[in-house]
């Protein structure tokens, strides 16, 4: 999460969202957009009108800050997604659900994206049975997921297994947290985005 200097909760309060970038902080009274549940700043609390490409923008930024990617990585998934055969804004949110960072925190070996992505790049896992560093990675269809077996005592990730009661695991996943395991059962479908943003402002900001 490179581009991102300010603190993360106010992210969430900037969206208007909870984007649960800080694990398990997020699931108790302690997050920060429970207790002021609007934006940041002087004029947080006013009633202020948006453009419509202000929306768009905010959707934008909503999906980068989700995921946790820079605005050169976002522009290249949203070009990559235009050329692809079916709905833009679809195909967009289906790539990002298919980063390695992004699976490995849903498999529930991470407890936010954020620490999934440190995680990956300290090489804790192995991806069908080869060391994998890099969080862009796409996965594949039929692809494994492993923790590698020098890392499974690392706190982060037992931490993080405790903890997955609290999401499930999205049907288009299989985790076997006894194995250390998971694997890409198939490819999602939108339905399986449960991430809240409006994929079609998204892209229309980027036609203007
Ligand atoms: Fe967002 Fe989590 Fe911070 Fe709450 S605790 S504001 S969900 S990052």
């Amino acid at each position: 999460m490179s581009c991102i200097n300010e603190s993360v909760c106010r992210l969430c309060r900037r969206e208007n969202v909870k984007l649960f970038l800080k694990g398990d902080r997020c699931y108790t009274d302690k997050c920060s957009f429970e207790r002021r549940p609007y934006p940041p700043g002087q004029h947080g609390q006013s009633r202020l009108k948006f453009s419509e490409f202000a929306l768009q923008l905010r959707e934008k930024q909503k999906a980068k800050r989700y995921y946790g990617v820079s605005e050169k990585q976002f522009v290249k998934y949203v070009h990559e997604a235009s050329r692809s055969k079916g709905l833009t804004g679809t195909e967009l949110l289906k790539n990002l659900e298919m980063r390695f960072d992004n699976v490995v925190y849903a498999l529930g070996f991470a407890n936010s994206r954020r620490e999934a992505r440190q995680l990956v790049k300290h090489n804790h896992f192995l991806l069908n049975g080869k060391r994998a560093n890099i969080p862009s990675i796409l996965v594949n269809k039929g692809d494994v997921i492993q923790v590698s077996e020098k890392s499974r005592e690392v706190a982060k990730v037992q931490a993080a297994m405790q903890s997955v009661a609290r999401r499930s695991v999205p049907s288009w996943l299989e985790a076997d947290h006894g194995a250390f395991k998971g694997t890409v059962k198939d490819l999602p479908n939108r339905e399986d985005v449960t991430v809240a943003v409006e994929e079609n402002m998204i892209v229309e900001y980027y036609s203007r």
